[in-house]
């Protein structure tokens, strides 16, 4: 299958979840996500209309960031980072998705390049409990938010998590209610918060349902990885 294919199969899915929950399509953005995708198929992802795209691995990202440069995209990292790798995403991304501690995100706000735009950042929420490793509490999340929202060079704009790969259906609907709850708790104390991330390809209708108003769609839309490539615990 296409892209282009895929992209409406994605989209028509999309739709159909909206209608149901009763949701206007347009609160609802698509991240295509490209780990592993070769820069000529994100080209084409391009062309089909695709213009948000998100990387897990800072190294492989940036020579594909390179060699699309001549279009206007907006990439987004997802997931862990290492502090070792803060200085590239401050200058080369638009957002951070993965920040689940002050020391990374005090990092990024002192790296990004004084002529960008503030860093748009989530932060990311361990609703899975144990079996996820990365994320902060969710008895964390506002504090730390709090204390994001103060940085020059970032702008907080809400909540992500990724359930773990064990977690069932339901367990995961269960965890995206409850990042959802920590969503409207800080909304209610006067946080500017647009953005709740969650829903993948294979959870992205539940994720709708409960409020998600960014879903990462990786196999889906340039279909399946490598099994071992699924879901990126591995710091990036
Ligand atoms: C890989 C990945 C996705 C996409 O997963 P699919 O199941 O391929 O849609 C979404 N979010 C994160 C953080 C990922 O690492």
């Amino acid at each position: 299958m296409s892209f282009a294919e895929n992209l409406f199969t994605v989209e028509q899915r999309i739709q159909a979840a909206c209608r149901a929950a009763s949701r206007p399509r347009d609160r609802v953005l698509l991240l295509a996500v490209s780990k592993t995708i070769p820069p000529v198929r994100l080209r084409e992802a391009a062309l089909a209309g695709q213009t948000s795209f998100g990387e897990n691995y800072v190294q492989e990202a940036l020579p594909k960031l390179s060699a699309l440069a001549d279009l206007p995209l907006d990439w987004h990292h997802i997931g862990p980072i290492q502090s070792n790798k803060t200085a590239d995403i401050a200058a080369h991304f638009g957002w951070a998705q993965g920040v689940d501690r002050l020391r990374i995100a005090t990092r990024l706000a002192g790296q990004r390049p004084a002529h960008l735009p503030p860093l748009k950042v989530c932060v990311q929420v361990n609703v899975s409990g144990e079996a996820s490793k990365s994320g902060c509490a969710p008895s964390e999340a506002l504090a730390l938010c709090r204390a994001i929202a103060a940085l020059p060079g970032l702008q907080l704009r809400g909540l992500m998590t990724l359930p773990a790969p064990t977690m069932s259906e339901r367990e995961a609907r269960a965890s995206f209610r409850q990042l959802r709850a920590i969503y409207d708790a800080a909304r209610a104390e006067g946080m500017a918060l647009d953005t709740l991330s969650m829903g993948m390809s294979d959870d992205f209708e539940a994720a709708i349902a409960e409020g998600a108003t960014l879903i990462r769609i990786g196999s889906a839309l340039f279909g399946r990885r490598d099994a071992g490539k699924r879901h990126d615990e591995a710091a990036s």
